[in-house]
């Protein structure tokens, strides 16, 4: 996920401060972010108006942060992990780093399929597939079986298989059809690969625009990143792709999370349980959301996003993000032996 990123050493030693200055009277919230866009500001900054509570953020990336809570053990001044992709958060939750949430509002406000007992999705993505449009007929790429069928040899380009992007889809395909049948299709789109996996979905978009391959699997904020970009490069990129949301005669569309769980030793629970309520609030969710092009999780928001607007409306997969995230790690021994490195 590409981030403006982060001043760690700032950042760690603001959190710092705000561990050592806990005798302070003032209502604070320590939030642990792999997630980071210039509109969360405007998010943050709301929060601490509405309520008085003082935001202390330290960026990072997910492995980092979920190391040094883990080392911080019951000292951590961490109130709030975000991450996203629902195997990372899952990951997070087998290490035992968050308590169970209870909160009437998330109940309300958020799906049952986007929440676990003990972490909590804020926006949803799409896996899709993109093809090319000169060399692909959209009929060959309606589902993410069909890349694993032989006349498309030498076609795909996808990033690494060990990425949580990837394992989640193959979580939904364990899911959904099976480990068996998971393997075949690994396998299949292994020998379908155009080139050995490499970069991240964007750079698979180009890929495909620039005719190196016909097909890519993308999450989809990327794409519609490229859709409100003024370079010319990237409008051309997007002219020369088809898009398809797969698995509409299916199971859906395999769908992804941006989400949160509270700190099993959280110092400020309280705070932490209003933020994440906050979060599913009208405003903080198109804020939250937009600021990757994602779709909000409150099914009720409003959407205020030309790409995603341009991209209509799916079916998506409706399976629990939880259900889901514990096939990861099998998928992961699916695509070790697969070959999909
Ligand atoms: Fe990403």
């Amino acid at each position: 996920m590409a981030r403006s990123l982060p001043r760690w050493t700032a950042l760690t030693l603001i959190a710092l401060a705000a561990h050592t200055g806990a005798q302070a009277q003032e209502k604070v919230l320590n939030i642990y972010s792999a997630r980071h866009y210039q509109t969360d500001e405007a998010l943050y900054d709301n929060f601490t108006k509405q309520t008085g509570i003082k935001i202390n953020r330290l960026d990072g990336k997910e492995d980092e942060l979920l190391e040094r809570i883990k080392n911080e053990g019951a000292r951590s001044p961490a109130d709030i992990l975000i991450t996203v992709d629902a195997a990372r958060l899952e990951i997070a939750d087998q290490a035992g780093i968050f308590q169970p949430i209870q909160s009437k509002v998330l109940e309300q406000r958020i799906p049952a399929n986007l929440r676990t007992p003990n972490w909590i999705a804020f926006s949803t993505r799409a896996r899709l597939v993109v093809y090319n449009k000169r060399d692909v007929k959209a009929e060959w790429v309606q589902t993410y079986g069909d890349l694993a069928h032989p006349r498309l040899k030498g076609q795909i380009c996808v990033r690494s298989g060990s990425h949580p992007y990837n394992l989640s889809l193959g979580a939904a395909v364990i899911s959904h059809e099976g480990p068996a049948q998971a393997e075949a299709w690994a396998r299949g789109l292994v020998q379908n690969f155009a080139r050995a996996p490499k970069g991240g979905d964007t750079d698979q978009l180009r890929a495909v625009a620039a005719g190196e391959c016909g097909v890519a699997i993308s999450n989809s904020y990327y794409l519609a990143r490229l859709m409100r970009s003024t370079k010319p490069e990237d409008r051309q990129v997007v002219e020369s792709l088809g898009v398809v949301w797969p698995n509409q005669a299916s199971w859906g569309t395999h769908i992804n999370i941006s989400g949160a769980g509270i700190i099993k030793t959280a110092p400020n629970r309280d705070a932490a349980v209003k933020f994440l309520e906050y979060l599913a609030s009208d405003q903080a969710q198109s804020y939250f959301a937009n600021g990757n092009n994602e779709w909000p999780a409150v099914p009720s928001v409003k959407l205020d996003n030309p790409a995603l607007k341009a991209m209509g409306t799916f079916k998506p997969d409706t399976l629990n993000v939880g259900e889901l995230a514990k096939n990861a790690a099998q998928a992961q021994r699916i695509f070790d032996r697969a070959g999909w490195r």
